[in-house]
């Protein structure tokens, strides 16, 4: 069974406990660097993954971009500036989408962009008009329901694996149009590969990356991992910044400074044991193996 490896593909200065507190003229890029060690590694394992873009990263780095299309991994969206749903209108996501779309249209013309994934993993019921607006735009599938409520984001209840959620409550599957002829899957639905948690004596564990990938066990999440893959796919997700030892670390408050810096020196080692222990592909290839 293949698994989507996905990288959200943003500077060290883009996370949502960062960005607040760090002054336009601090922002010094790193990415070229941070995504430059993650592509030697995917480049080294012969593994294609799915590189969730932010907008303004493309357009400083646009050589970049071309080097990971050349490469064979798949090119899609995470918003043009890093900012949340939670943060705009349907209006304001939709210039962003198209500004997105004309960017990644000069930078690696022809390339079909068909994914999204969320800021802040912030796709949840008080924004879940966003899935109307990505099915107008062009989108097949949105990568960003945690399912599991977090203190910074999530939708409790969601399903754990690929679903159609529905447009009145994306906690639950539901069919949002009419079939394709040919008994295909419905052209006019977003599909969602939410994040992977491993569901264990009534809890979920969140295992699929990010800061959870720095702060659990390794054995644990391994574990977790083949449990999942006894049933479904699961998505691992990595940040630049936090597969790269020279980061810069902010004073932040304790909690956030944990969350965000812990850890980052583990990353690669465990990404690249992952890699040898699992198969992985971009998430449009899993989705469409699932499908087939
Ligand atoms: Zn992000």
């Amino acid at each position: 069974m293949r698994n989507a490896l996905t990288i959200d593909l943003e500077d060290w200065y883009h996370p949502e406990l960062v960005r607040p507190v760090l002054a336009p003229d601090r922002q010094e890029p790193q990415i070229a660097e941070s995504a430059g060690a993650l592509l030697d590694l995917l480049r080294a394992r012969h593994v294609k993954a799915t590189f969730f873009v932010v907008g303004e990263v493309a357009r400083n780095n646009p050589d970049l971009i071309r080097t990971i299309a050349d490469e064979g991994h798949e090119l899609a969206c995470h918003g043009m500036s890093h900012r949340t749903l939670w943060q705009m209108t349907p209006e304001e996501l939709r210039s962003d989408l198209a500004e997105f779309a004309q960017l990644m249209g000069k930078a690696v013309p022809g390339v079909e962009i068909v994914g999204y994934r969320a800021p802040t993993f912030s796709l949840d019921n008080s924004t879940r008009w966003a899935l109307t607006v990505l099915l107008e735009m062009g989108y097949h599938y949105d990568s960003s329901i945690f399912p599991l409520k977090t203190p910074l984001y999530g939708v409790a209840g969601g399903p754990l694996e690929p679903y159609y959620p529905s447009l009145d409550d994306v906690a639950t599957a539901g069919r949002q149009g009419p079939a394709a002829p040919g008994g295909d899957h419905p052209r006019d639905c977003l599909l969602e590969f939410p994040m992977s948690v491993c569901s264990w004596a009534g809890m979920r564990i969140p295992v699929c990356g990010g800061v959870y990938l720095r702060v659990l066990p390794f054995g644990l999440i391994l574990r977790c991992l083949r449990q999942i893959n006894r049933q479904r796919p699961f998505v691992v997700y990595v940040h630049p910044w936090e597969t790269y030892p020279r980061t810069p670390r902010l004073e932040l408050p304790l909690p956030s400074r944990w969350a965000t810096y812990y850890n980052i020196e583990a990353v690669m080692p465990r990404l690249a044991s992952l890699l040898d222990q699992f198969s992985f592909a971009p998430m449009r290839t899993v989705l469409q193996e699932m499908e087939a």
